[in-house]
């Protein structure tokens, strides 16, 4: 039996490389298995859903996959790490609308336990299969700025030695690449195992995220 996990998506990218016309191709995409058990690919927006055209976006933020809500919903970050995310760009007075908001992997991974999906890691030949996806919205957004989300989008775009824990709020160079800035998940904030780690980690966010504002500005 042939596996889609050889494959990799670029063969499912369409030529015409809008937005819209990607997020709607890369509801057919086979290149690697994650399709298999997921509700729908889940493509990268601006809060306003606007992908027609070239949306004004200065900020790219990736993260890892989407998550239980956002598979069901079909749309990126609309799930309580989607909510905290936004509480804190607020706090730190970062414009929503100007945050194009995606993943390095645009299907669920997920195990079961009992009736829950629980998310699970997908693996760095998952990332790299899904990566053609991740490239076109870069070129459709041309965004001043990515910002990574945890260490599934930093290591994909800033190479598998890459450690948020060392290196979380310093602005990366890649080549051919906007300025890159890595910093926590908030899916990984709300895992924090106590109440106090889990403020330390909001402080650390919201840090990051004024780094970010401060390079905008
Ligand atoms: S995760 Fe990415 S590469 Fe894999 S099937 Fe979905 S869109 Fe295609």
């Amino acid at each position: 039996m042939s596996s889609n996990k050889e494959q990799g998506a670029a063969s499912f990218l369409p030529t015409d490389r809008t937005l819209l016309v990607l997020q709607e191709a890369v509801q057919h995409c086979r290149g690697c298995d994650l399709y298999e058990h997921a509700t729908q690919a889940v493509f990268g927006e601006l809060e306003t859903g606007a992908r027609a055209g070239r949306p004004k976006a200065a900020i790219m933020m990736v993260g890892e996959q989407p998550g239980d809500q956002e598979d069901k919903e079909g749309r990126p970050f609309v799930g309580p790490a989607g909510r905290l995310l936004d509480k804190c760009l607020e706090e730190v007075d970062i414009d929503r609308r100007k945050v194009y908001v995606t993943n390095a992997v645009k299907h669920f991974r997920w195990e079961s336990r009992g009736k829950l999906r629980i998310h699970k890691k997908p693996s760095m030949k998952e990332v790299h299969a899904c990566r053609p996806w991740l490239d076109a919205e870069l070129e459709a957004v041309r965004p001043e700025l990515i910002v990574c989300l945890g260490a599934t989008a930093a290591q994909s775009l800033l190479g598998a030695k890459f450690k948020i824990t060392q290196s979380h709020g310093e602005v990366e160079k890649a080549e051919g690449r906007p300025p890159i800035i890595a910093t926590l998940h908030p899916s990984a904030i709300l895992r924090a195992r106590t109440v106090e780690d889990r403020e330390r980690d909001i402080g650390i966010f919201l840090q990051d995220l004024r780094k970010v504002r401060d390079f905008l500005n």
